[in-house]
């Protein structure tokens, strides 16, 4: 049988070779390092993901290399609407920009086009044509059920299941029975004929693993599907060698495909690029540990951590612990330092996995709001909300220093200074002091605790007094020791009012002489008619920040009510 012949056959319009396609592209300068990632456009940005994103990203900046965004769209199944300009834009959201990329649903960016697969099947036939004209490749035609047939010998004579030797029935496909199989115009699908052995092991070099040995590729591995789209494999050996890639670093999963990926190489006579599989990641789960899950766990969605908790920068950092031990002990000694900055080692990267905690993540990101100032708290919460919170957006908007100065409250004191958890937390801070959210909010019921009437008589108090004294803008009191003593100083203002409206300072007095309620209560009914809320941080810094005429309007719109 001559291959060339069918090869020609089979592609009768290709007539370019593999070295023609290649001399298209510009020559890579010597010793560049080119890394990339290459998602499936599914408009899910799962954990990992972003793992195997920043990984290759941070060996090419600390190299001086490129990093190549391709997408991997030759799975229809698993294509949506708009999944590119999700992942690319993705990435620049996470301030990783690739040098050469596919920035948006048609666009390219750089020489090494196309970075979308659907656009490159043109080249994976000139490879195909390649590997049948050498007698690496054939065309099969197995049905579903010839192929169930195979696996049914094999598992009662107890050989390894597959389509391999002898057990590709069309294999060996006579000429005549070719020609004949391409005019019948039924679909068929090109598998490579492995020239790898059951029971050979190799050594295979990984640059995070070392060496890992393994059985040799022996299966006759589908490389371009009926639907004339390639698999995985073909499209890696076409892509990676065309645009250059010299470290091929990506999810833990691949590893088991990396006999099958160097044979390709071997069998196109070309050099394959350095392998590097990433730890997977895992959750505790009642104890055990187990894959991190797209169904199962919220926090393998990257949109919803940050959607719900967490800023962006400080997921890479997070992310940054799992690729280096070091980062941490680096970061507190560079405080003000980009995190990509922190150089690390590919080779002493973790191997096996990493566990993802989600208790230690928001701890972790209580810690990194509660570094930031207030300035650089607001600006955090402006680009979050511009996304993910139209009503949070508008607030930060309409009246900037106000609100900031609201941020202040309490982070800078010993009391609660890791308060926001979430860029949410802030927002539910925030909420009362702007006037027209405020309106919008209903009066808590209070009747259980205190009278209408007797909230009135104090509030009517209450607000002809000097107390607003206490909140004079001229004193300084932002300094912990400073506050305590303006706390204070109101609180025993507040108790004095209280005492003529027989409210007992304290449990004594309460028991003693049956007064019905206590101080305590009146701080509560201030919280109420100040911020609608049974609970609110503390109150003298909610009133300071509030400002003595917004209180006295509020005081008297609650009368009013
Ligand atoms: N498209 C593959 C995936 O999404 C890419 C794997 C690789 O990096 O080669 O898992």
């Amino acid at each position: 049988m001559n291959n060339q012949h069918i090869a020609d056959l089979l592609f009768p319009d290709v007539k370019e070779s593999i070295g023609d396609i290649k001399s298209n592209y510009p020559d890579r300068p010597s010793g560049q390092l080119v890394t990339r990632f290459a998602p499936s456009p599914t408009g899910f940005l799962h954990l990992g993901s972003l793992f195997a994103w920043m990984v290759p990203w941070l060996v090419a900046r600390q190299n001086q290399g490129v990093f190549i965004l391709r997408i991997e769209d030759t799975d229809q199944n698993r294509k949506v609407e708009n999944g590119i300009t999700f992942m690319s834009q993705g990435l620049r959201d996470f301030w990783i920009e690739p040098d050469e990329w596919r920035i948006s649903e048609t666009e390219d960016r750089w020489d090494y086009w196309s970075y979308l697969q659907s656009e490159r099947l043109d080249y994976y036939r000139v490879f195909l044509k390649h590997l049948v004209a050498t007698g690496y490749a054939y065309p099969c035609r197995m049905s579903s059920d010839e192929i169930d047939q195979v696996r049914q010998i094999q598992k009662v004579s107890k050989q390894m299941p597959g389509i391999y030797g002898n057990y590709s029935q069309r294999r060996w496909w006579d000429e005549q029975e070719i020609i004949a199989k391409i005019a019948s115009g039924d679909a068929y699908v090109i598998r490579l004929r492995s020239p790898g052995e059951y029971g050979q092991k190799r050594t295979f070099k990984d640059v995070i693993r070392w060496d890992v040995n393994m059985q040799e590729h022996f299966q006759d591995s589908v490389l371009l599907k009926s639907d004339w789209y390639p698999t995985y494999h073909l499209a890696h050996l076409v892509d990676d060698y065309l645009m250059g890639t010299t470290h091929v670093i990506r999810a833990e999963e691949w590893l088991a495909s990396v006999p099958l990926h160097v044979q390709l190489f071997e069998c196109c006579w070309l050099q394959a690029p350095q392998y590097a599989h990433l730890a997977q990641l895992l959750k505790t789960d009642d104890g055990k540990k187990r894959k991190l899950s797209k169904r199962k766990d919220p926090e393998a969605d990257v949109k919803w951590l940050v959607s719900e908790w967490f800023a962006k920068q400080w997921i890479l950092e997070y992310l940054m612990t799992i690729v280096s031990p070091n980062y941490e002990g680096w970061q507190q000694e560079n405080v003000d330092a980009f995190f990509a900055d922190h150089l690390f080692e590919l080779s002493g990267m973790n191997k096996s996995w990493a566990l993802v905690d989600i208790v230690k993540m928001e701890q972790v990101n209580r810690e990194y709001l509660s570094r930031l100032t207030d300035a650089a708290l607001y600006q955090k919460c402006f680009q979050w909300s511009e996304v993910y919170h139209a009503d949070f957006h508008a607030l930060l908007q309409t009246n900037p220093d106000y609100m900031t100065a609201a941020m202040w409250i309490e982070r800078h004191t010993p009391k609660d200074p890791k308060r926001f958890a979430r860029y949410n937390d802030v927002y539910d801070q925030l909420l009362c002091f702007d006037d027209d959210l405020f309106n919008g909010l209903e009066y808590p019921d209070f009747s259980e605790k205190l009278t209408q009437a007797d909230a009135e008589a104090f509030l009517a108090d209450y607000k002809d007094e000097e107390v607003f004294l206490s909140i004079r803008d001229d004193v300084d009191d932002t300094s912990w020791d400073a506050l305590q003593a303006r706390v204070q100083e109101w609180f025993a203002h507040l108790r004095e009012i209280g005492q003529k409206h027989k409210f007992a300072i304290n449990n004594a007095a309460f028991k003693e002489w049956w007064w019905k309620w206590k101080t305590w209560d009146l701080a509560m009914l201030l919280r109420i008619v100040l911020c609608k809320a049974w609970r609110t941080p503390d109150l003298y810094s909610v009133m300071k920040v509030m400002g003595k005429e917004r209180v006295l309007h509020r005081i008297d719109t609650f009368l009013n009510a």
